[in-house]
């Protein structure tokens, strides 16, 4: 997953501002990147909880790059993260280990109040069990 990160930190990098006077040199790089790699993580963990990634992205980044770079910021921002979303469409399970370095569990709580422990289903995030919670959800988001 964090291929994606690492392409837009290095695609953008040459626009970066400097940081202000008295701050480490490379802060304002560092800041960026952490950045990429937090929508990144965030992507890869709670996909269904993160709407707008790329809207996140460029606004957690937009203020290192100077006003004449903000268009090309935004379209690299869309993207790249547009690659991650297709590439989690296909390996949910496999980019959520490679961020967290666990296996991917299921979104539901159980009675006990426990997390689920079982594995999802690749597209809505529920094992078996508690797919009947995906199509509350599915209505709610209709309703809304
Ligand atoms: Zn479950």
């Amino acid at each position: 997953m964090y291929q994606f990160s690492r392409a837009i930190y290095r695609e953008l990098a040459p626009r970066i501002v400097p940081p202000p006077p008295g701050a480490p040199s490379a802060s304002n790089h560092a800041a960026v990147l952490r950045a990429c790699e937090a929508v990144v993580t965030r992507l890869a963990t709670d996909r269904h909880y993160f709407a707008r990634p790329e809207r996140t992205l460029f606004s957690d980044i937009r203020n290192y790059f100077p006003m004449s770079a903000q268009s090309h910021v935004h379209q690299v921002v869309c993207r790249y993260i547009q690659y991650a979303q297709e590439y989690l469409t296909l390996h949910p399970h496999e980019a959520y280990a490679a961020v967290s370095g666990a296996p991917p569990q299921c979104r539901a709580t159980t009675r006990k109040g426990s997390a689920c422990q079982r594995v999802p289903l690749p597209h809505n995030g529920y094992c078996p069990s508690h797919q009947h919670l995906a199509e509350t959800e599915d209505r709610e988001l209709a309703a809304a």
